[in-house]
């Protein structure tokens, strides 16, 4: 397995005047640090927090690495704020990805309500959780999803990076498999586009990921775009030389169009039957899987018409001669 496309794109909305999220995009390693605090302080947090991740090395490996970064990012973070009175009680949220494509799994490292998900056969599951306010009383039952969703506080966070002196970090992994989209946001964008909306907006860029950053970037500002917005995406592709993956694409377009001539032969020889399947040309191909009857099938139908016909005419002819 590879790491196939990468995007990332940051945006600072309709609503703010700065813009303080950061990003990494770098494979194997990509991160979103969504920064908070006075005048430019969630810049420098989002900023320490990005330059110490980017620190990481070939050694770097596993849920162990990537957090023993982020707390390396923290303590650089609460320096910063403990010497420069201007920063006092800065931080940021931190969210990265660290990709072992070798071992087909992605090591991810977490604090604060910037999100990971990974988009598989159309579900979009998201792999971290919010350390929210609005999270911690969801858990609890006070506060339905929904409640959430529009609650004043739902933009409080519960654990930060740089606030403290040390850090309690999210650290695991999760296996990876070719096709997977794997999306790092910040809450100006999971606050503004629910995650259905998400999903089909990433599907429907048909595996363009720079395409989709973008694209969901314009939906997060068209729902409001009450906050910064940063989209990180990457996908994982098979291992395949560039010969062999275009003889995979070739072979299945021969396989569809094949399967399309036989739909339609049949249902010229028969002159009946099944007209649902064969009123929607473009299904074709997939009606002929969904159905079961397969290229097999069709063949025998015709072969035993043809039989049918020829008895018929063989019986005619006798009557005649006779
Ligand atoms: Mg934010």
């Amino acid at each position: 397995m590879r790491i196939g496309r990468a995007a990332g794109v940051t945006d600072t909305g309709r609503r703010r005047l700065r813009n303080e999220d950061a990003f990494i995009c770098e494979p194997p390693l990509f991160a979103v640090a969504d920064g908070m605090g006075g005048a430019r302080a969630g810049e420098i947090a989002a900023g320490l927090a990005a330059a110490a991740l980017e620190e990481a090395d070939a050694k770097t490996r596993g849920a162990r690495g990537v957090e023993a970064l982020i707390v390396e990012a923290n303590r650089r973070i609460w320096e910063r704020a403990v010497e420069d009175p201007a920063t006092a009680g800065m931080g940021t949220t931190v969210t990265a990805a660290l990709v072992d494509a070798a071992a087909g799994t992605v090591a991810i490292g977490h604090v604060g309500d910037s999100r990971a998900y990974r988009l598989r056969n159309g579900v979009l599951e998201q792999l971290t959780t919010d350390h929210s306010l609005v999270a911690e009383l969801v858990e609890s039952g006070i506060l339905t999803p929904e409640e959430a969703e529009h609650h004043p506080q739902r933009s409080a966070i519960t654990r930060a990076l740089g606030t403290e002196p040390s850090v309690e970090v999210d650290a695991f992994t999760v296996d990876a498999r070719p096709g997977d989209v794997f999306l790092i946001c910040s809450d100006g964008l999971s606050a503004m586009v629910d995650d259905e909306e998400v999903a089909s907006v990433v599907e429907g860029a048909e595996r363009d990921v720079a395409r989709a950053a973008e694209a969901l970037v314009a939906v997060a500002n068209a729902h409001g775009g009450e906050d910064n917005v940063t989209v990180v995406l990457f996908d994982m592709a098979a291992e395949l030389s560039e010969g062999s993956e275009a003889a995979a694409v070739r072979s299945v377009a021969d396989e569809l169009v094949v399967a399309e001539t036989v739909t339609d032969d049949t249902t010229a020889a028969q002159g009946v039957a099944e007209p649902e399947e064969d009123d929607v040309p473009s299904e074709a191909g997939a009606s002929l899987r969904r159905h079961g009857a397969g290229p097999g099938g069709r063949l025998a139908a015709i072969l035993f018409i043809l039989t049918v016909l020829a008895l018929g005419a063989l019986a005619l002819y006798w009557g005649v001669v006779r």
